[in-house]
Formats: structure tokens, C-alpha cells, sequence
């Protein structure tokens, strides 16, 4: 049983074949129109397509005017490519503790890493739950710094009612085959502030402007674009996006209630008023459980599995830059020690699950690190 498996059909196959056939293949008409689908689904102003969700938070870091030397909050635990886009504007990441039980950055810690260089904080929605984004948006608010979502994961997620993507200045979605929908390669910023949004659109394609015969050049831009093969995926994706966020809150359901009585199993929590989109079913395990012997015993039953995702402070690039001690990030160095992610995709079935449930409970019990 693979982790995760993208949801493609004719459908999709058909979409790739009519722009191939129109000829324009850049970022065109399927572009706008996806942009569209998920402006109106969300409730966003302005949705602009980008050819990764790295390429789009480097971008809206660089639209808000993020500068060399300032500094920009993420949480510890998250892939890593939330740091990098920080890095690229030449910024430094500020590394948080999170949660264990929501895996998000704890707004509890979030005032004391703000400093006169904080141009910016910028949250993920881990596994697609949004963080407290209440919480951030009031601290961040009562400081005057803008907040970027990183919302990845996180297309269908709500808190508190409101859409991820329309909960900070503008959130970043991605579309790699491991997030709900995909378009193979490709990612899209959100915004409702129509200054930024016209940044954006400029800086995503070479700081360009149309003029009445030729393009003008007015910013040092990217070639960030989202093409119309890979936005012709996205369109068909969306129609399949109910029923994919449906799929994989019922199977997350079952999880939580098979898992419930598993010793050495702490199934994920959603904070009342939250619906989690599931990009990742996510568990913890407890301390004295040796967490890669359970991904190996997983695997014997042909089962795959994986780590939650990264504590950045530790890996090799940002612990030679930073060398920052595992106690100032406890729990985020616990989540990279401890965090498990089952397999989730909406082609699975309910029954697979009570097979996965029942190789956990073997699999945790066999890797107890103390007898
Ligand atoms: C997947 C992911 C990214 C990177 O997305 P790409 O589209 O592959 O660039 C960034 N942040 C988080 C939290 C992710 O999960």
C-alpha cells in the first residue's frame, strides 16, 4: 500500500491533449480560468498560478518587500522548502516551536521572536490543518507585520469558517502529486490587497508590462509562471476536489477511531472549529517507541509509511548556519523524532484501513525502545 497515490483520470489526459492541440502552451487562458476556480472557491480577489508553492512564497516575500538581512518567523517543523524561500530573498528564518498536538506553530512563543527586523511572519497549515491563524493574525496585527500563510497543504482547509489562502495577506498553495490536487509541478498565491496582487502579476513574469506594441520592463521580475498544460490539469483536478476532501475526512475519521485504542499511538487532533483537509494523516508516537523501526516493520507488511516532515533546525544546511540548540525547539525536535505518516488517498478503501491499523499495533509494540 503506497502513502499517497494522485486521483488522475481521462479526464485530465483529455485537458493536457486539447492545449497541446490549441498551441499556446504557456501561461494563458486554462491559467486564468484555474486561477478563477480557486479564487471563487476561496473567496480570494486574485489567484495567480506559480510554477511551484516555492517559487510562489519566494515570490510574495519579495511583493511584500521582504530585503536582504530581514527577518522572517516559520515554524521549525515543516518541509523545508517554507525556510528555503526565505533564504532565496536573502532573509533569515526565524525558527518557532510548535504544537505537538496540532503540529502548528504555538502562538504562545510567537511575540518573543519578533524583533525590530521581522518584516514578516510566515505560518504553515502542517498536514493541512491551519495554524491559529487568530492568534497570529492578532499578534501580528498589534506589531504591523504581515502575515504570509503557507498553506501548501492546506486547499479546502478552513479555520473558523474562513478558507486557508484568505487568512493572512496572502497564502501559497502547492500542487505536487502529494498535496490534494495536483498539476504535476505548479503552486498559486492568494490575495485580496489589490496592490499586492498587481506586484505579483508584474513580478511573476519578467517585471513585465504590455505596452501598445511591445512589453516594458519595469522590475527586476522571476519567470514564475504556471503553464496552460499544467493549469489544464489543475481545472480537471478541481472538479474532483469535493469529493477528494470528502474521501479523505471520512478515511481520516475511521483512523482516529481505529487508532484510538492503539498503545503508543497519539492519533491528530483538530482544534474545535477547524476542518483539516487531510493532506497527511499524521500521528505521533510515544517516547519510548523507536519510530523508523515502526516505518520498517510497516514496510514488511507492505505497508508504506514515512517521518511527519522536518525539523529544519536540523538539518545539515541550517544547523551549520544556525547551530541552534534541540532544547530552544523541543517539540519540533520531538515531531522529527516521533511523527508518522499512514497513507491516505481518496482511492483507498475503508476496509484497508483496519489492515493498516492492526500492522500499527503489531508494528508500535515491537519497537518499544525499553522492553
Ligand atoms: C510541499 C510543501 C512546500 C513546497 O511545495 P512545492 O510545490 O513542491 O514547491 C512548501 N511548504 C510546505 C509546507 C509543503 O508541504
Amino acid at each position: 500500500m503506497r502513502l499517497n497515490v494522485p486521483l488522475t483520470d481521462s479526464e485530465e489526459l483529455a485537458a493536457i491533449g486539447e492545449v497541446l492541440e490549441s498551441g499556446f502552451l504557456t501561461q494563458g487562458p486554462k491559467t486564468a480560468e484555474f486561477e478563477r476556480l480557486i479564487a471563487d472557491r476561496i473567496g480570494s480577489t486574485s489567484a495567480f498560478g506559480t510554477s511551484s508553492a516555492t517559487t510562489g512564497l519566494h515570490l510574495a516575500l519579495h511583493a511584500i518587500g521582504v530585503q536582504p538581512g530581514d527577518e522572517v518567523i516559520v515554524p521549525d517543523f515543516s518541509f523545508p522548502a517554507t525556510a528555503n524561500a526565505v533564504i532565496q530573498q536573502g532573509a533569515i528564518p526565524v525558527f518557532v516551536d510548535i504544537e505537538l498536538d496540532t503540529f502548528n506553530i504555538d502562538p504562545s512563543l510567537l511575540e518573543r521572536a519578533i524583533s525590530p527586523r521581522t518584516t514578516a511572519i510566515m505560518p504553515v497549515h502542517a498536514f493541512g490543518l491551519t495554524a491559529n491563524m487568530s492568534a497570529i493574525n492578532e499578534i501580528a496585527a498589534r506589531h504591523g507585520i504581515p502575515v504570509i500563510e503557507d498553506a501548501a497543504c492546506a486547499l479546502g482547509a478552513t479555520h473558523r469558517g474562513r478558507e486557508a489562502g484568505t487568512l493572512g495577506l496572502a497564502g501559497v498553495f502547492s500542487f505536487h502529486p502529494r498535496k490534494i490536487i495536483t498539476t504535476a509541478e505548479g503552486g498559486l498565491i492568494s490575495t485580496s490587497d489589490p496592490e499586492l496582487a498587481a506586484k505579483i502579476a508584474v513580478l511573476r513574469s519578467h517585471g513585465a508590462v504590455r505596452g501598445s506594441h511591445f512589453m516594458s520592463f519595469i522590475d527586476a521580475g522571476f519567470n514564475y509562471r504556471l503553464s496552460d498544460i499544467h493549469a489544464a490539469i489543475g481545472i480537471a483536478q478541481m472538479r474532483k476536489l469535493d469529493f477528494i476532501l470528502e474521501r479523505r475526512r471520512s478515511l481520516a475519521s475511521i483512523y482516529d477511531d481505529l487508532l484510538s485504542d492503539v498503545d503508543g499511538v497519539i492519533p491528530p487532533s483538530v482544534p474545535e472549529g477547524d476542518l483539516h483537509s487531510y493532506q497527511s494523516y499524521v500521528v505521533l508516537l510515544e517516547d519510548d517507541v523507536d519510530r523508523d523501526a515502526v516505518i520498517d516493520r510497516m514496510r514488511e507488511a507492505d505497508i508504506e509509511t514515512t517521518l511527519g516532515t522536518y525539523s529544519m533546525h536540523l538539518q545539515p544546511y541550517f544547523r551549520s548556519r544556525f547551530g541552534i540548540d534541540d532544547r530552544e525547539l523541543p517539540a519540533a525536535t520531538r515531531a522529527q523524532r516521533s511523527a508518522l505518516t499512514l497513507p491516505l488517498y481518496p482511492q483507498l478503501e475503508n476496509g484497508q484501513l483496519e489492515s493498516v491499523a492492526a500492522s500499527m499495533r503489531q508494528a508500535v509494540a515491537g519497537s518499544r525502545l525499553r522492553p
